[in-house]
């Protein structure tokens, strides 16, 4: 399991992936825990203030399932920097909790051209959508979100702290469904909105134009 950022969506996931006993998790973010981080990113607490996230996340969750082997790295992920954590092991998934676009398409790049199973997530105030992508077959992030503007502002999007909790367990979810064959989001996005409390599955197609489908 390759888990790409562990701030609000990646702090539920990897602790039910670990609570699960998913065997090993690998964790890559570049982080420094701030303040302003505690409101969402229920992982931590205020004794790791200035620690980086990669760490104190571990930490925690060696404590809460020894049996899972968490390995982190404090790393900025890019096109390049991916290539040697892909080289060092044989993943089964990826999985998007960053915060940004960029780093979205770049994850369902990476899993197209590796034929890895992905889950990716996207949040801004009480809004959210997740994908659960299986390469080659379903219809991927870059199939729906291609022809939309990503702002340029390159800050963080404004959040309220039980967004990415919901989520970043719904996150979880699909990797344990995924893995055990049950129902998942394949060809599927949910539209999570949450000031008027609606879960919207909408079926999506692969685009034959995609990178995906060649
Ligand atoms: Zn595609």
């Amino acid at each position: 399991m390759l888990q790409i950022g562990t701030g609000g969506l990646g702090s539920p996931f990897a602790l039910y992936l670990t609570a699960a006993g998913v065997g090993e998790l690998t964790i890559i973010d570049n982080d420094i825990l701030d303040i302003s981080n505690l409101q969402r990113q229920i992982l931590y607490n205020e004794t790791q203030i200035g620690e980086a996230k990669v760490k104190s996340a571990k930490s925690i969750l060696n404590k809460l399932n020894s049996d899972v082997k968490v390995n982190a790295y404090r790393d900025y992920v890019d096109e390049n920097s991916i290539k040697k954590y892909l080289k060092e092991k044989h993943y089964d998934f990826i999985v998007d909790c960053s915060d940004n676009f960029k780093t979205k398409f770049l994850v369902n790049q990476i899993a197209i051209k590796n034929n890895l199973k992905c889950v990716i997530a996207g949040i801004k105030d009480f809004y959210g959508q997740i994908i659960t992508i299986n390469p080659k077959i379903s219809a991927c992030y870059h199939c729906v979100f291609s022809s939309i503007e990503t702002p340029s502002d390159k800050s963080p999007l404004p959040v309220i702290g039980v967004t990415p909790g919901i989520l970043g367990t719904l996150e979880a979810l699909e990797v344990i469904k995924t893995t055990l064959g049950l129902p998942n989001l394949e060809n599927k996005i949910l539209m999570v909105n949450l000031i008027d409390l609606r879960f919207n599955i909408v079926d999506i197609i692969k685009n034959e134009k995609c990178f995906c489908s060649q």
